[in-house]
Parts: structure tokens; sequence; C-alpha cells
């Protein structure tokens, strides 16, 4: 079986061109109206990581979530906004990254995430996994990722968007929970997804972010929209256009592993131009976290520093405000004399502190052993 994506080419922002995008990447899929039906109560999931402008490429783009909105109202569904922010209100983010202003123009509602309800199963390696009320009672859920670059999974898109719908500190437990076992984690992201099922997977990456992301990398033109149903095959797209390594991003590493449908390029069924066309020139990853191949499992937690990427504060750019302090799933951060100070004995590298400094003030540094690897894989490639 194939899974169908979709890739429209889009040069630049602003709500009609996006609506007019968003009906050309839809209708190889059927059009909305594949997907929501009149009255049905539809959750769209912007990334509402933090509060920053929209030219930052932090967030989805607004006149994305505009379009969405439109279409879901044209078919008679009931729009609801909503994410779990990793630092702020989900108001406060909202506002500054320009949603709550297309709430309000379109009469959408912004449903803060504040009651956390267990799956009514078991899933995943977790077994017990919540998520917010309003993601278990909505008839749709439609899922609308900014593509970005991730220190600790390798990339944000379809799948790791979906972290959002757990509530506020319940993701700082589950990192706790994975420690540093980013497979463990990309497991659990892969069968939240799944069991949150979002209907449809709107990616915006008319603006992407490369490099220092997913909080405070830079903004890169890419001029796509992507959608699918499956969010592996719509990741699967995502990272072939921008050229990523497959091993580099986690939650393909591990679904390539479990053999999920939609993981092989050969598995999708594309509309729209070729994903290499919309390369963007000199596309910089996160940088690497991990060494990949053959270092003894028991070597690992001696040769910690030298095989992985840990976070490193520039304090030049630090304002000590103790945000990442707060969020450190370990403890492993804190404040002395004004000075930030990370314990690399404790840190499990889950970049939780990368992720939500206002400053960009922390960047990953590898280790030797992972240098090594980078630079003899660079050779390899010339
Ligand atoms: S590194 Fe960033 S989040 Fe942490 S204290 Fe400094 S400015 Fe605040
Ligand atoms: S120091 Fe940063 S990377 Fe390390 S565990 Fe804490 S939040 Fe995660």
């Amino acid at each position: 079986m194939k899974h169908p994506v979709s890739i429209t080419a889009v040069s630049d922002y602003g709500e009609e061109a996006i609506l007019a995008a968003l009906r050309q990447l839809l209708a190889p899929l059927g059009g909305m109206e594949a997907f929501v039906r009149r009255g049905q109560k539809v959750l769209i999931k912007p990334n509402l990581l933090s509060a920053n402008a929209p030219a930052k490429a932090v967030t989805t783009h607004p006149d994305v979530v505009s379009g969405v909105i439109r279409l879901v109202r044209e078919c008679g569904g009931l729009p609801l906004i909503g994410d779990s922010p990793g630092v702020g209100s989900s108001r406060a983010v909202a506002e500054k990254c320009g949603i709550l202003g297309v709430v309000r123009a379109t009469g959408a509602k912004l449903v803060p995430f504040e009651e956390a309800l267990p799956f009514p199963h078991e899933i995943g390696p977790f077994r017990r996994l919540e998520v917010a009320r309003e993601a278990l009672e909505a008839d749709v859920i439609i899922n609308l990722p900014k593509l970005k670059t991730h220190q600790m999974m390798g990339m944000t898109g379809a799948v790791k968007n979906l972290f959002g719908l757990v509530v506020g500190f319940r993701k700082a437990n589950l990192h706790l929970r994975a420690g540093s076992d980013k497979a463990l984690f990309a497991l659990m992201l892969l069968e939240l997804a799944r069991h949150a099922a979002p209907a449809l997977t709107v990616v915006d990456a008319v603006v992407a972010m490369e490099g220092n992301g997913p909080g405070s990398g830079d903004p890169v033109r890419v001029g796509a929209l992507l959608a699918g149903v499956n969010p592996v095959a719509v990741d699967t797209a995502a990272l072939t256009l921008l050229g990523l390594r497959p091993d580099s991003v986690w939650t393909h590493q591990v679904a390539l592993r479990q053999g999920l449908p939609g993981t092989l390029p050969e598995q999708l069924e594309l509309f729209g131009p070729a994903l290499e066309s919309l390369r963007p020139p000199r596309f910089r990853p996160a940088p690497d976290g991990d060494i990949t191949f053959g270092i003894p499992a028991m070597l690992r937690p001696v040769l910690k520093k030298s095989l992985t990427a840990l976070p490193a504060v520039d304090p030049a750019k630090c304002l000590a405000c103790g945000i990442c302090q707060r969020h450190c799933p370990v403890g492993a951060i804190s404040i002395q004399k004004g000075r930030l100070q990370i314990d690399c004995r404790s840190c499990i590298g889950c970049f939780c502190c990368q992720e939500l400094c206002p400053e960009g003030a922390i960047e990953a540094r590898q280790g030797a052993l992972l240098r090594l690897q980078e630079w003899w894989r660079a050779r390899r490639r010339k």
C-alpha cells in the first residue's frame, strides 16, 4: 500500500496565497471535506512552542492556521486551536506568534490544555500516557507542525509535533522516564502519534528552521506545504526534502527498525513537485547528538562526554532568567552567583533547556569522538 503525501510550492506567506495553496495541497487527498463533516469538533494542533514573532519560524505561521480554520469552517466543522507550549500560557504564546489574532478574526476557539486524561488503554513503552482532554474529545485532529531541526530528535515535523498534546509538566516527566535513551523516547512519540491518530497533517515549511532548532535556529525559506494522512509518511517526505540522513532523525530511525508503514520513500505516493527540487541549498541540520556505531553499551556512560552532544551555555547571552533551570527534568542546572552551571553527569541530553531558552544562549557542544565521526562522514562524502 502506498501512502499519499501532497506537496505544494508556495513562495511566501499571505492569507489568501496560503489559502489557495492549501486548497491545491489537499485536492489530491480529497480536499478538506474528506476529513471534516458538519458539526464535528476539530482540534487543530499547531506548534506553539514559545512566544516568538512569526518571522522567527519557531511556531506554525498564523496564515497557515488561518487557512486551515477557514477550510474546516467551509465543511461545517467547529475549529478548536490547542497546544501545550514549552514555556508560558498558550494564550500568551498564541498572542505573540499571531495565532490569537487569527482565532479572533475567524471566530475559532483557543482551548488551553489544562486537564489531562489517560488514553483508555495502555500504550507505548510507558503504558500510561495522558493527553489533553480536548484531544480525546475531538472528533477530528488536524496536526499543523512547523518543520524544524531538533537537537534531541534530529527533526520536528508530523510525529514530534503531537508531543504538544501532553499537558505541561507531564512532558518533563516523560523525558525523565526515557532518560538518555532517545530510541525509547522516539518509540513513545510514535505510539502517541499512532493513538492520537490525527486525520490529517499539514506541515508549514514555507519558512522552516535550520541549525540550533527547535527554539533558537535560523529561519530558512523552503517554500513548501506538505500534507498527508500518515504522520510517519509525511516525515519521510519532509526529511527527504531537507536531505537529512534517515538515521539522524530518531523517530524515523525507530520507525524504520519497527518496519512501520510509510518509512521508505518508495512507499510514498507523492503529488506535486519533486521533493529534491525544493531542498534549500546547504541546509544546516542540527549537530549530531550521538555516536551511532560500534561502542559497547557498558562503555557509553564512561565515555558520555566524548560520545554525545551536551548543552553548553554562552555566558554573553545568558540573562540568568532561570527558565531552563525550572524546566530541566533532572535538575542538572543551577545558577550560582548569576552564572549558569550544567552538571553534565546528570544531564540526559533532552535539550529542553536549549529548546526553551528565550535568548538562544544554549547550544549543543559535541564530544571529541562525535566530532571525529562527523569529520569522517564529511570526508567520505567528498
Ligand atoms: S540559558 Fe537561557 S533560559 Fe537559561 S537562564 Fe540563561 S537566558 Fe535563561
Ligand atoms: S541540562 Fe538541558 S539537556 Fe541536560 S537534562 Fe537538563 S534540560 Fe535536558
